[in-house]
């Protein structure tokens, strides 16, 4: 993937423009739009690709607006963090590789060129990658959040310490849902602690933060459907918390995150 984008920073890549300017007749038909086939067009501007880099840089956190150039993306990328190998210096590679093998598949095997052909496989490629030399949390440093929006599971050496919670009073007439992904299901209490409903769910979910986020949107509508508009949320998910904190939620998970209620 790297000397994918070396060639590219060289411009040793067969966009239609450069054959065209190396003198080989071609009629260059974009296989998105019906303009001349460039380097950028390709990995930047074509709208697809605007928009794949857009979602993945609003994923971690990165301003991608004024990008112009290949070099700008990888500079800016690179200097966003201090650590070699960190997920935002290999993530634009993977964008890269995904955008040349997009465009390639389109333009020979006539495949459909789609957003969400190419960020599925930039999420496929990092949970493979991951099972072989991502899982170390140096290359997620300041970003451990984003291991639940890629899909990608880190190795975590820390033994967990169980903490105590004490129940805290409510405000008169509020109530507290707590949701239990392991369970499936949650509690709902009234200002007193008083049990007020317990919710069983059914369902299959394919990963432990499907299964939180399913419990918490699947209670809350139960309880709205009951008249309880109020009440205080405790989740035992901290990347539970900072999806819904951060309005960033793993593109299976999207759909069922900003699903209006
Ligand atoms: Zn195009």
């Amino acid at each position: 993937m790297s000397f994918l984008v070396w060639r590219l920073l060289q411009g040793w890549l067969p966009a239609d423009e450069i054959m065209m300017k190396r003198g080989i007749a071609i009629a260059s038909k974009c296989y998105c739009c019906a303009q001349v086939e460039t380097l950028e067009h390709i990995f930047l501007t074509n709208p697809i690709a605007k928009q794949v880099w857009a979602y993945f840089a609003g994923l971690v956190g990165i301003r991608n607006s004024g990008v112009s150039s290949v070099q700008q993306v990888i500079t800016t990328w690179s200097l966003s963090v201090s650590t070699a190998g960190h997920i935002k210096q290999v993530l634009p590679i993977i964008i890269f590789w995904e955008l040349w093998e997009a465009r390639n598949k389109a333009k020979h095997d006539s495949a459909n060129y789609s957003l969400d052909n190419i960020c599925r496989r930039v999420h496929n490629i990092l949970q493979v990658n991951s099972k072989a030399n991502m899982t170390q949390p140096k290359f997620w440093t300041g970003d451990s959040f984003l291991t639940a929006l890629l899909g990608v599971h880190v190795l975590v050496t820390s033994k967990k310490v169980p903490t105590l919670y004490k129940w805290e009073k409510l405000a008169a007439g509020t109530h507290k849902l707590n949701i239990d992904a392991a369970g499936y299901g949650g509690i709902l209490r009234n200002d007193q602690g008083h049990l007020v409903m317990a919710l069983g769910l059914q369902g299959s979910c394919t990963s432990p933060i499907q299964a939180e986020v399913e419990a918490l949107f699947s209670c809350l509508r139960i309880c709205a459907g009951q008249g309880h508009k109020h009440m205080d949320i405790e989740v035992d998910s901290l990347q539970l918390v900072n999806m819904i904190k951060t309005k960033k939620a793993p593109w299976q998970l999207r759909n069922t995150i900003h699903t209006p209620e």
